[in-house]
């Protein structure tokens, strides 16, 4: 118990969402909490130091791209973890004791080289438990900057994405959440790559796949280039599509059926697992050199196919996956590339996974000189009227 803070969290970063909240995951694998959707279609190009750029071939050899909010200032919109720190604590000792083991070893897949480079430093990516278990975990003034984590054995796992601002429109809403499972047979068929993928959307990242540019109509109504998905995408199959066509049907916009399986917004409403596979058309960022837009022929290189954010083409389907291993999966295929190819499972984060956390907290938007307005105070600052309380718990956990 004394070495909690040095083991269990010394380090998650987050990342955040769109202008509201948004919880990666789809809700047979990982279910979303609260789903609002940004219906503006915001892209931004940036360059490695951040920077808006307008010609994609400065960073041609970036051919493949992260997903990840665009962190906002003020007290609004998403921020990322302040000092690249992510305060967690847990939502019952029970969970801590089912969890712990798993997730520090997920932890530590972003540690690990990516095979491109360092992984996330664990001095500087750091996650940092802060409050006990339990009702200091839930009901304190710091909930909405802290993470707290919860264990299901139902196969639900989900995750705000970065730390999400509180909204007054969405006032169940109350701060970061993490709900991990270690049921068999769901996501990546692993139990640590599954926490490994929940932490990327922590930090702040969105799945690989829903990156709009990939897309075609009627999927993507806007400027549409280097089409990589859309001709093989099959929402009938997710294991939650009978539950949420009956939603659709029986609600008050019959044209919402119509557009279930087409557009982000309309599954969310009806808390279909399709929003996890559809399009982000909220403000978002990315590495440049992929955007689509102007080519005319499709470039699978523009996609990370080895993203631990990219969902394989059975996630959240009918179908078996038990035992785990590739030849098990028997999970029917949501989607497929526009070349009929199946996407495979990644047990570990990429090289450019790894890329678009360090874009988000050590680029424009990080700590130091570069730090956005609006950072809120967290339980570890110095500023915080907690500090002393957690420099005591700290010190105390610290012993061995
Ligand atoms: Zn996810």
């Amino acid at each position: 118990m004394l070495m909690r803070v040095q083991r269990g969290l010394s380090s998650l970063a987050v990342g955040a969402a769109l202008a509201h909240v948004v919880l990666g995951g789809s809700r047979a694998w990982e279910a979303p909490l609260t789903h609002l959707i940004s219906s503006e279609r915001h892209q931004v190009n940036v360059d490695a130091a951040g920077h808006a750029i307008v010609d994609n071939a400065t960073e041609a050899h970036l051919a493949k791209r992260y997903l990840s909010i665009q962190p906002s200032s003020g007290t609004s919109g998403f921020k990322i973890w302040p000092n690249s720190i992510i305060s967690y604590c847990f939502e019952t000792q029970d969970a801590r004791d089912k969890l712990v083991e798993q997730l520090e070893l997920a932890i530590e897949t972003w540690r690990a080289d990516g095979g491109g480079g360092p992984g996330l430093h664990r001095d500087v990516y750091k996650y940092m438990e802060v409050f006990d278990p339990g009702d200091d975990c839930v009901n304190n003034n710091q909930r909405d900057r802290v993470l707290v984590i919860s264990y299901n054995s139902d196969g639900r796992l989900s995750t705000t994405i970065g730390m999400p601002s509180l909204d007054a429109s969405n006032p169940s809403y109350k701060g970061p959440t993490m709900a991990l499972s270690d049921a068999a047979g769901i996501g990546m068929l692993d139990t640590v790559a599954n926490y490994a993928h929940e932490i990327g959307h922590a930090w702040g990242l969105y799945h690989e796949h829903q990156n709009i540019n990939y897309w075609g109509p009627p999927y993507n109504t806007g400027t549409v280039g280097s089409v990589i998905f859309g001709d093989h995408f099959d929402c009938t199959v997710l294991k939650d599509y009978a539950d949420a066509l009956s939603r659709a049907q029986t609600g008050d916009t019959p044209s919402d059926v119509d557009l279930l399986c087409k557009l982000r917004g309309v599954a969310a409403r009806y808390k279909f697992s399709a929003m996890d596979w559809l399009p982000v058309s909220g403000a978002t960022r990315q590495h440049a050199g992929a955007g689509g837009a102007g080519k005319t022929t499709p470039d699978y290189t523009n996609v990370d196919w080895d993203s631990i954010m990219l969902y394989p083409s059975g996630a959240g389907a009918t179908g078996t996956a038990v035992p785990p291993g590739g030849d098990s999966d028997k999970r029917a295929n949501v989607l497929l590339r526009n070349d009929g190819a199946r996407m495979k499972i990644n047990l570990v984060p990429s090289a450019l996974d790894i890329a678009g956390i360090k874009q988000l907290y050590e680029g424009d938007f990080g700590t130091g000189t570069g730090a956005f307005a609006g950072l809120p105070v967290m339980p570890n600052s110095k500023n915080s009227k907690w500090f002393s309380k957690f420099k005591d718990k700290f010190k105390k956990k610290k012993g061995c």
